[in-house]
C-alpha cells in the first residue's frame, strides 16, 4: 500500500507521499453547510433545527467546528434597528442560540428594579380585598434607577437607602359618581412612612414618634432625586370606588429581581426570533407572481416589471415574515418554488420595557451581568 501511495516526480526524480500534498481548503460541502447554518421550514415541520456545537463534528471532512475567538470577533455584531422610550429592536449576529437565550433570561429575571413589596392598609372600604389591592400595587412599575438603592435583607430596617414610600388616600364622596383610582394618586413620601408604630407603654412620651421607616434624611434632598422625583408608572387603574368608599394605605417599594417575583422584572417581555430568509427557487412570473403577493398577509413579496408587459415576484421584506406558511399552501408545486429558511446565528431581538428603565439601559445592564457571569466561570475554571 505504501508503495502505491508513493509516486515518482519524473522531473525531479524525488519520491513523495500523498500526505505531503497541500491541505484542501477546509470547507463544508454546500448541503452540509446549509444544514449547519439554516433551519428549513417545510409546510409540515421545520428541519435541520439542531445546532452542531461539537468541535470535531466535521473532522472527517477536515473542518474544525470548534469555537474560535478570532472568528467570533470577526462575525459578531449588534445592529440597533429601532429604539423608542418603550422598546428596542436589535440584531444579534454571529452568536449561538444559547447565548441569545442567556441574554433573554438575564433581562427577564436578573436585572433588579424597585417594586412595591409591603402595603400597610389603614382603611379600605372598596370592594377590592386588601390582598388583591396589594398584588395590583406590586405590579405597578416604579420609575427610578434601581442602582441608586441597596437590597433589603430580612434583618434590615427600612431606610432611605433601601425603601421608597408611597401614600394613597382616595375617597369617593357620597352623591358623587363612581370614581376610578389610577396610579397617579400614589404620592411619593421622600421622608418615609407617616404611619405611626404603636409606642410601648414604658417609652419616653417626649421622644419622636416612631414610624414604619427610619429615614436619616429626606430622599428629595439627594442630588439624584432633587430634580427627578420618584413616581410610579402613570395611568394604571388600581381600583374603582363607589360613593362613600375610601382607600388609605402606604406602599413600600424595595429592590428585587424577576426571579423572586415577576413584579421586579424590568421587561414586559424580551424575545428573539431567527432572521427569516426567503428564497424563490425559480422565477415566479405574471399571474403566479400576483397570486404569491396576495397570499402573504405581511407583504413580504413585491412585483417587479421585467419588460414586455411581464411581471416577476421578488422578495422585498423578508424580515416581516411570520412563518405562517401561507405561501406554501397553494399546492405541492409551491413548496418547490418557495424556500422558507431561518438563519441559525442571526437573532432579531426585542426588549419591551415596563417603563421602569429605558430599554437601552436594560441592554447595557444585561451585557454587564452576562460579562460578570463569564468572568466568574473563567475564575472558577482557572
Ligand atoms: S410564510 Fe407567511 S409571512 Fe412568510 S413569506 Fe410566506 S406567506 Fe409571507
Amino acid at each position: 500500500m505504501a508503495e502505491q501511495e508513493e509516486k515518482r516526480d519524473d522531473k525531479k526524480g524525488e519520491k513523495f507521499s500523498i500526505w505531503d500534498l497541500p491541505d484542501v481548503p477546509a470547507k463544508l460541502p454546500p448541503h452540509i453547510e446549509f444544514q449547519r447554518s439554516r433551519v428549513l421550514c417545510n409546510l409540515d415541520a421545520p428541519i435541520h433545527t439542531e445546532n452542531v456545537t461539537y468541535g470535531g463534528a466535521y473532522a472527517s471532512m477536515g473542518v474544525d467546528n470548534s469555537l474560535q475567538l478570532d472568528n467570533f470577533r470577526k462575525n459578531f455584531g449588534v445592529e440597533v434597528i429601532r429604539l423608542t422610550k418603550e422598546d428596542m429592536e436589535f440584531d444579534l449576529i454571529g452568536i449561538d442560540v444559547s447565548i441569545a437565550n442567556a441574554f433573554r433570561r438575564i433581562l427577564i429575571s436578573e436585572l433588579p428594579t424597585m417594586a412595591i413589596e409591603k402595603v400597610l392598609v389603614a382603611n379600605n372600604t372598596s370592594v377590592i380585598q386588601d390582598e388583591v389591592l396589594a398584588h395590583r400595587l406590586g405590579l405597578i412599575p416604579v420609575i427610578v434607577d434601581p442602582r441608586l438603592f441597596a437590597y433589603m435583607s430580612e434583618n434590615d430596617t427600612s431606610n432611605g437607602k433601601n425603601t421608597i414610600v408611597f401614600k394613597l388616600h382616595v375617597r369617593c364622596e357620597r352623591g358623587e359618581p363612581r370614581m376610578t383610582v389610577k396610579s397617579n394618586e400614589l404620592k411619593w413620601l421622600p421622608n418615609g412612612s407617616e404611619l405611626l408604630l404603636e409606642s410601648k407603654p414604658d417609652s419616653n412620651p417626649e421622644s419622636k414618634p416612631r414610624t414604619y421607616t427610619s429615614f436619616s434624611c429626606s430622599q428629595d434632598s439627594l442630588p439624584e432625586f432633587s430634580n427627578n422625583p420618584i413616581s410610579p408608572m402613570l395611568d394604571i387603574t388600581i381600583a374603582r370606588l363607589g360613593p362613600g368608599q375610601e382607600i388609605e394605605l402606604e406602599a413600600h417599594a424595595v429592590k428585587g429581581m424577576g426571579k423572586t417575583h415577576a413584579k421586579w422584572s424590568p421587561v414586559g417581555t424580551a424575545w428573539y426570533r431567527m432572521l427569516p430568509e426567503i428564497v424563490l427557487l425559480e422565477d415566479v412570473e405574471d399571474e403566479d407572481a400576483e397570486k404569491l403577493v396576495k397570499t402573504c398577509p405581511v407583504n413580504v413579496f413585491d412585483i417587479e416589471d421585467i419588460g414586455n408587459g411581464r411581471k416577476r415576484a421578488t422578495v422585498a421584506r423578508p424580515r416581516a415574515c411570520t412563518l405562517c406558511r401561507e405561501c406554501l399552501r397553494g399546492g405541492e408545486e409551491w413548496e418547490k418554488r418557495v424556500s422558507l429558511r431561518r438563519v441559525k446565528d442571526h437573532f432579531i431581538f426585542t426588549i419591551e420595557s415596563t417603563g421602569a428603565l429605558p430599554p437601552e439601559v436594560l441592554f447595557t445592564e444585561a451585557v454587564r451581568i452576562l460579562e460578570d457571569k463569564c468572568e466568574r466561570v473563567i475564575t472558577e475554571l482557572s
